[in-house]
């Protein structure tokens, strides 16, 4: 495994991480979340990300059932939680939502409870909230630091602008800014990674837990020639998902993709992994998975990545304007 420094901090996550949206307690249970967890970590995968929205808190409380079985020395790994959308789903009331002081202090607590540990390692605001004022989430954030409760703080899918007026805000203050950004990343959507951030990126130092990878499996190809049965872009409840992801001219792209990825004697499963964390702006690439044959398989990235010389990258880039 190689360890990069999340930006300017002196957090050093894995380049490959474990996430458990979707697939936690939705997909799969707690035995195969088990041993997806366990083979994370015994190939060096040092950070874990969920979130209160995950299967509505389902989601950490199955992580934290599995953290507290293995038993892992809590030094050895990171942990996130991300707090906007609240758990309740359609029965959230005013205040169980947003970046309010009191949202985020009660997100946290709750996080911390169904995990069942006593601190996060990082603690994102899942999305910007025009209502409530930069000042207010940026104290409670490092009053949640303050009192040990989180060690980090950072966001995920807020503009450049925002990012910035958080860290002008957190100067004024002597407080602390946002360390990380967690953009979505993957050979479909570069835009924020390799433009829009850039500024921010060298400014403040930012790191990135960059997510979806593979564009839901898209970038497996196992969609070429449908749906296959219980894979995501096939479960109900996430036709959005679908509609954004599965486009002809998408699978079109995936298909000559693949030619790439038979040079290279890998699958492109293992390509497009690889190809995310080549960008050295990546902290770390966070994998979903199903199965340990996935897992294994995106793992292989880190052997694939230093073969991604300027011409097989120039490859790629010719295929993805097509
Ligand atoms: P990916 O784009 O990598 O999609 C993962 C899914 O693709 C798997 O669950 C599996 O789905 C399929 N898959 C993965 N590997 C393979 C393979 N080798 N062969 C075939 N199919 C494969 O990542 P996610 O979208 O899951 O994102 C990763 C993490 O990022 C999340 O768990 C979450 O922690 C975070 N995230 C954060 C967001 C945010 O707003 N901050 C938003 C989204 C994710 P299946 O088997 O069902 O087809």
């Amino acid at each position: 495994m190689e360890y990069r420094r999340l930006g300017k901090s002196g957090l050093q996550l894995s380049v490959l991480s474990f996430g458990s949206w979707i697939t936690f307690h939705k997909q799969i249970d707690d035995s195969l979340s088990d041993r997806l967890m366990g083979l994370a970590y015994d190939n060096g995968i040092n950070f874990f990300d969920n979130a209160e929205i995950y299967a509505l808190g389902e989601s950490e409380k199955m992580m934290g059932r599995i953290l507290k079985k293995k038993n892992w020395d809590r030094t050895s790994y990171t942990l996130s939680s991300k707090a906007y959308f609240g758990w309740r789903g359609e029965q959230n009331k005013p205040n169980q939502t947003g970046l309010s002081r009191k949202h985020l202090t009660e997100a946290c607590h709750e996080a911390l409870q169904r995990m069942g540990v006593d601190y996060l390692d990082l603690f994102f605001c899942h999305r910007p909230d025009k209502h409530v004022p930069m000042e207010e989430v940026v104290w409670t954030m490092n009053i949640l630091i303050q009192q040990g409760k989180i060690l980090y703080w950072g966001t995920s899918e807020w503009s450049p602008a925002e990012i910035m007026e958080a860290h002008m805000i957190a100067r004024q203050y002597n407080l602390i800014g946002p360390v990380v950004e967690q953009p979505e990343y993957n050979l479909f959507r570069r835009e924020k990674m390799e433009h829009e951030y850039l500024d921010v990126f060298r400014t403040v130092g930012l790191g990135t837990t960059i997510f979806s990878p593979l564009a839901s499996g898209l970038l497996t190809g196992k969609y070429n020639k449908g749906i296959p049965e219980g894979s995501r872009l096939g479960l109900e409840g996430f036709e959005w998902l679908k509609n954004r992801n599965l486009l002809e001219e998408n699978v079109a792209r995936v298909v000559k993709l693949e030619a790439v990825a038979a040079q290279l004697n890998t699958s492109l499963a293992t390509l497009a992994v690889a190809w995310c964390i080549r960008n050295p702006d990546v902290t770390t690439a966070i994998l979903g998975a199903t199965k340990e044959e996935q897992l294994k398989e995106n793992l292989k990235a880190l052997e694939v990545y230093p073969l991604l010389t300027d011409s097989i990258l120039e490859e790629i880039d010719g295929i993805m304007q097509t």
